[in-house]
């Protein structure tokens, strides 16, 4: 899978993070434009706005619908932003490609529901528009790459991985909980596909976008999707997590962000120092072990019995203190303890048997 940001965006340089910013909603036009010029001033280069909104219950404001579509458009053209828009079926995909949409995203429940993703797959065929799949709902890895398989599958180069959370039932500290091992899982599995962070849908409360923003550029995503709307409290959706183009620019200045070629250099001395400490290691413990064969050779010409349980406590007191005083825990010091003393006796065992 390519790299969605230089190919997809020319303009948009390659510098983590890559933002998306954005209402949660389009609301009315006088609003998607005074958040859209706020935003393109503080040099947000893609925009983001729900047209179609997804909602737990009917009856709530579920999206202008197409009517929001020519105001995006108008947003491209008197920003120069680039737009995006959440898609859940081929009927979205039809009317966001008539109106010049840049990028689509596929939304969280939209993504675990595998006959709603082969609908929007089917609907892309033959177009190469990128598009951002968020994660499912559920914690469910598979769903996941599933998802993002059905639009590669319909020849969607440009693609990439959004994050967002996952639903509980006990909604704690966050509104979706994190989970990181995912994403972190789904890098592993597919290193190259673009990985970006919602800290809005994950942590469901402006104040909690900041340290989920770091902490996503100190796992390496490659970018932030960030809720922002010109007047957050008068939100006809999602109020309590969105943040003024203000706060946006604030929250994205204080990223600390780490230089990772820099520190994979400096992290290759420190491991071929590692690689060095952990032969000498091993030729520790082989050497300790040929001494435990003899102790096994003395005991079985002296019918004596393997386990000595005295001198087993003896080795294993001393050496947790020692351990202790080096700075390491009692729980390692036994763990490691316990698994040398294991393979000594049953390296004697084999000797008194033979
Ligand atoms: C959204 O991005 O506004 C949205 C509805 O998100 P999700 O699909 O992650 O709930
Ligand atoms: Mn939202």
């Amino acid at each position: 899978m390519n790299d969605l940001k230089s190919i997809l965006l020319p303009g948009v340089d390659n510098k983590r993070p890559l933002v998306i910013a954005g209402p949660c909603s389009a609301e009315t036009e006088e609003q998607v434009m005074a958040t859209a010029t706020a935003l393109a001033e503080k040099g947000i280069k893609i925009f983001r706005a729900g047209i179609w909104k997804p909602r737990t219950k009917p009856g709530g404001f579920e999206g202008v619908g197409q009517a929001g579509l020519p105001w995006l458009q108008r947003v491209k053209a008197e920003t120069g932003m680039y737009v995006s828009t959440e898609v859940a079926n081929a009927k979205h995909v039809e009317e966001a490609l008539k109106h010049d949409i840049d990028i689509l995203w596929i939304g969280a429940r939209t993504s675990a529901n595998p006959f709603a993703v082969q609908e929007i797959a089917d609907a892309l065929k033959g177009t190469d528009i990128p598009v951002l799949v968020k994660n499912p709902v559920n914690p469910d890895l598979e769903l996941w790459i599933g998802a993002l398989e059905r639009i590669y599958n319909a020849g969607i180069r440009r693609l990439g991985a959004i994050h967002r959370g996952f639903s509980t039932y006990d909604k704690k500290i966050y509104r979706n909980l994190p989970q990181w091992n995912v994403p972190i899982e789904l890098r592993r599995r597919i290193p190259d596909l673009p990985l970006i962070c919602d800290p809005s849908h994950i942590g469901g409360k402006r104040e909690l976008i900041s340290p989920l923003c770091q902490q996503a550029m100190d796992m390496n995503f490659d970018g932030l999707i960030i809720e922002s709307h010109n007047c957050p409290d008068k939100a006809w959706s999602d109020a309590s997590q969105q943040i003024t183009p203000d706060i946006l620019e604030y929250i994205l200045n204080t990223l600390v962000i780490r230089d990772t070629k820099q520190s994979t250099e400096n992290l290759t001395e420190l491991r071929s120092q590692i690689d060095l400490i952990d032969n000498d290691l091993l030729d520790l413990i082989s050497k300790r072990m040929r001494v435990s064969r003899e102790i096994g050779t003395y005991k079985k010409e002296h019918n004596m019995p393997v386990l000595q349980s005295a001198r087993y406590d003896e080795i294993m007191q001393k050496r947790v203190i020692l351990g202790n005083s080096l700075g390491m825990s009692t729980e390692f010091m036994q763990t490691m303890w316990e698994a040398i003393h294991e393979e000594s006796v049953r390296q004697q065992i084999e000797i008194i048997n033979s």
